[in-house]
């Protein structure tokens, strides 16, 4: 049993100076064999992981990460959680995400961080504001909470933004969120792991897979960097390397893989208590617990694997933020990074089976697939348990590239996030 984190056992481990907390997670030699192997430890992977266990009772399950726990987009990401998607699919799976994110910390005796300070989506011209009340309806139909703010009420909430007519590009209003947010992405990893661990989930970090092994078209285990491992069935969540897992495997995703970077400012006092995000201007800006402004932009548009960016687009971005907030432009940049996103033509996700037999497949959550991140984990962890797709994934299928029942939410992926 896992040591319960609460005000007590903060006191109880202060009197003997923190040295007996326990660890987290184990970190295991891999077994010959699993009943279910999970490649990639991010926050999808270990999500899934917990699920299988907790939800579904299987337990023999391994987490194979090439490198350390959330090192790829789930610690790379600007951490933003909504679920105002236009189409009913896209609806019903980030809702279904959202209203696990509420109660995430709990679930997991781990503070995850989840803020619901409220997401707000500029309009800045007439077919903006056409398109936001579109979506604003599609969504309320599908009974998520979202609203349209005039200028007037968008000044009140960020004083800072440059609401005035003579703005280079006037705010004519806005859709709002409020159970949208943010949370801190280490700890969701984190806290996914430890309580995957505790149910009995070996977690193997170091341990990359370079091959599968399919024999007359079903998976019998994977070959890794400390390995051959068998395994009754795998799943593969790796964001951005998924094409290279795919091919593997010997078949192929409509997928494209691009960097998508992002950047932090100085920690200042508290300014900004919400979200506020521009697809016109193309820029998303929110304030970290530690104080400092996490920006965020469109994705590079080159393909490429190198963990970068280029600078158009953070020039790019940075004109659009002093243009909203012209008091922004004389604070310094700190930090700038970038990570590996797998879009899909329609920016929706693929979910379920591939053409190998028990060899399930989570990818394609391009820009956007933080907020999604437990959600994700269940379903997929009933899409391996059953073998069969759950409910929520059966319209992400990776069949609708081939039937056309695509699901095109790039006007709600919009400035990548
Ligand atoms: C700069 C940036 C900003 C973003 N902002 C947001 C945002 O604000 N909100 C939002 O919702 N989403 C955002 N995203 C997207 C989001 O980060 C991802 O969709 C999500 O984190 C994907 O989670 P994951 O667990 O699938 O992937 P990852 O966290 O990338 O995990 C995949 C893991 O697989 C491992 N792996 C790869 N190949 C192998 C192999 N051969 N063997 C073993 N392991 C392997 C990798 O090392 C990695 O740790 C952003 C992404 C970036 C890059």
């Amino acid at each position: 049993m896992k040591q319960r984190y609460s005000i007590f056992s903060l006191v109880r481990n202060a009197l003997n100076y923190h040295a007996d907390w326990q660890e987290a997670w184990r970190s295991p030699d891999p077994k010959p064999a699993y009943d279910v192997i999970i490649i990639g430890g991010g926050g999808h992977g270990l999500a899934t992981a917990y699920y299988l266990a907790k939800e579904h009772g299987i337990t023999n399950v391994a987490v194979l990460e090439k490198g350390w726990l959330g090192g790829g987009n789930t610690g790379r990401n600007t951490t933003i959680v909504r679920s105002n998607y236009l189409w009913d699919e896209s609806a019903h799976l980030y809702e279904h995400a959202l209203k696990l994110w509420e109660g995430l910390s709990q679930d997991l005796n781990y503070n995850v961080m989840f803020s619901q300070r409220g997401i707000m989506n500029l309009a800045h011209t007439v077919h903006d504001m056409q398109a936001l009340r579109r979506r604003v309806y599609a969504i309320q139909l599908n009974g998520i909470d979202s609203e349209i703010l005039t200028p007037a009420q968008i000044k009140e909430l960020v004083p800072m933004l440059d609401c005035s007519p003579n703005a280079r590009y006037p705010i004519m209003g806005a859709s709002f969120q409020r159970r949208g947010g943010t949370a801190r992405h280490d700890a969701v990893a984190w806290g996914y792991a430890r309580g995957a661990d505790e149910r009995g989930v070996d977690i193997i970090q170091n341990c990359e897979v370079t091959g599968f092994k399919i024999v007359n078209g079903t998976v019998q285990g994977v070959e890794t960097t400390r390995g051959f491992i068998g395994a009754k069935k795998v799943g593969v969540v790796v964001a951005g390397h998924s094409g290279v897992l795919a091919g593997m495997a010997g078949f192929r995703l409509p997928l494209e893989s691009h960097p998508l970077q992002a950047l932090v400012s100085e920690p200042i006092k508290p300014i900004l208590d919400t979200v506020v995000m521009s697809p016109q201007v193309h820029v998303y800006v929110s304030q970290s617990d530690k104080g400092e402004l996490v920006l965020g932009a469109g994705i590079d548009a080159f393909n490429s694997y190198a963990q970068a960016g280029s600078p158009p687009i953070v020039e790019n971005q940075l004109n659009a933020l002093c243009d909203l907030f012209p008091a922004f432009s004389r604070l310094r940049m700190m930090r700038q990074w970038g990570g590996i996103v797998d879009t899909c033509p329609d920016a929706s996700p693929i979910i379920g089976k591939t053409p190998v037999q028990n060899l399930f497949i989570n990818c394609g959550w391009g820009t956007g697939g933080f907020k999604a991140t437990p959600g994700s984990g269940n379903v997929f962890a009933h899409t391996l348990a059953r073998g069969e797709p759950h409910p929520l994934a059966v319209p992400f299928a990776l069949e609708r590239f081939t039937t056309g029942y695509l699901i095109d939410e790039h006007g709600a992926a919009g400035v990548a996030h």
